[in-house]
């Protein structure tokens, strides 16, 4: 059978973020919004915790942290959930308690170091991968790691990190064995920031806080004990960090459509031209219309995907194509409302702008748009996944 109806408790859950998004964040977005355009933080740190310590108090906190490290555990179509209430303002916040997935695979001692610490907030991490010379293609990247004794020196740049700038240790993708290359010549090392690496911020079009870095490693010393998973095996940990949520990212686009569109249909109303609102044109109605279709065919390709990850299935075609339509589809609707408001949707009073540049990220990183194309391409042609979907 077929069910598309929330349980109880799913529901339960999806409204009280509902209402902490609606009592707690949206009142605070003019202040967002001003503070940006001075140049500075949307939310200060300590107004971030504040905003975390508040939901923790309910039991909100560790969104899909296992329940063992304190966590709630959530479904991925919970989770998915709670990312589409979040995406419904651009206020920059995320519930608190998440650490990242390959963390899990560290030993007792790394996770005493670097797991717990992360999920309990006081320590934060950055994933490093990409290179100047190396993002689509990660299997090229040339970062390098020898032993010496019980050292690994590890060489070379990383750029595009996020939250390279404010990260207390990353965790760095090197090439250790060159023959190997990705099957089995990458591997991952937890690095502390007082080991050596340096840090430099990136200016990108986007209003984000967590500022993506370029960084530096240059002669940088790690003892052996800071390898993450088994030498040789970072390659697969990189594919699985990405791949974490890849449904996770339209989820939160999904949530900023439903706001704009909210906003484009009320706005439609109230604009008056040639005597009528401009909600009595057709041109107008259509880019409406379009854009709802549009919203439901993303919500359900992003339910689809996160069902799929909670049945355990591989779920990478239907999570690139969910990331590849979530990409595409927000970029159209976007552009639409802010034609739809006119010249106030190209101003810096209403916030289709700041939406109209983060969004467009989503088409570029953690896999652009060609690669998703180039992943559902390959699996139709292997015959890896057919054009019937799930039901077959
Ligand atoms: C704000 C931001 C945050 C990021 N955060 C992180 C992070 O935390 N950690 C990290 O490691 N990386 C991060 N990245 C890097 C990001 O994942 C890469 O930018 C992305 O994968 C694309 O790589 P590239 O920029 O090198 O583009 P390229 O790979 O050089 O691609 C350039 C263009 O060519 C196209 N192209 C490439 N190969 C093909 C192909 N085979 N067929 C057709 N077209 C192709 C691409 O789609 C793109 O249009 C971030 C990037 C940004 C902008």
């Amino acid at each position: 059978m077929v069910d598309f109806a929330l349980s109880d408790t799913e529901r339960d859950i999806r409204d009280w973020v509902r209402n902490f998004v609606q009592r707690e964040l949206m009142p605070l977005e003019q202040q967002v919004l001003d503070r940006e355009r001075r140049g500075e933080r949307g939310l200060t740190k300590e107004e971030t915790e504040a905003l975390r310590d508040k939901a923790r108090q309910a039991g909100f906190w560790g969104v899909q942290t296992p329940e063992e490290y304190g966590g709630m555990g959530l479904s991925a179509v919970l989770t998915a959930l709670v990312e589409v209430e979040l995406g419904r303002t651009f206020v920059p916040f995320t519930f608190g308690g998440a650490a990242d997935n390959i963390l899990y695979y560290g030993n007792e001692e790394q996770k005493q170091r670097y797991l717990i610490p992360t999920i309990e907030g006081t320590r934060k991490s950055c994933f490093a991968i990409t290179e100047p010379d190396a993002g689509s293609d990660a299997k090229n990247i040339r970062t390098t790691a020898r032993k010496e004794g019980s050292e690994w020196v590890i060489d070379g740049e990383k750029t595009f990190i996020t939250g390279g700038i404010d990260a207390d240790f990353t965790m760095v993708f090197a090439v250790t064995d060159k023959e190997k290359g990705a099957d089995g010549g990458v591997t991952c090392f937890l690095v502390d920031r007082d080991m050596g690496w340096t840090s430099e911020p990136i200016d990108i079009m986007g209003e984000w806080d967590r500022q993506p870095a370029a960084l530096t490693f240059d002669g940088v010393r790690v003892p052996e004990e800071n390898v993450l998973g088994e030498v040789g095996n970072g390659f697969g940990l990189a594919m699985q960090w990405i791949g974490r949520g890849r449904y996770l990212l339209p989820a939160r686009a999904l949530g900023g459509c439903e706001r704009m569109v909210e906003m484009a249909t009320e706005y439609s109303q109230s604009r008056k031209t040639f005597g009528a609102p401009i909600a009595d044109r057709q041109a107008i109605q259509w880019m409406i219309a379009d854009s709802a279709v549009e919203i439901e065919a993303l919500r359900w390709l992003v339910l689809q995907a996160a069902w799929q990850v909670d049945q355990g299935m591989d779920s990478r075609h239907a999570q690139s194509i969910a990331k590849l339509h979530g990409g595409v589809r927000a970029n159209e609707i976007v552009d639409r409302v802010m034609q739809i408001h006119g010249g106030m949707g190209y101003t810096r009073e209403l916030p289709i702008e700041r939406w109209y540049r983060d969004l467009r990220l989503l088409r570029i990183f953690e896999g652009t748009d060609e690669i998703q194309r180039r992943t559902v391409a390959r699996n139709l042609l292997k015959g890896h996944a057919s054009v019937r979907g799930v039901l077959g």
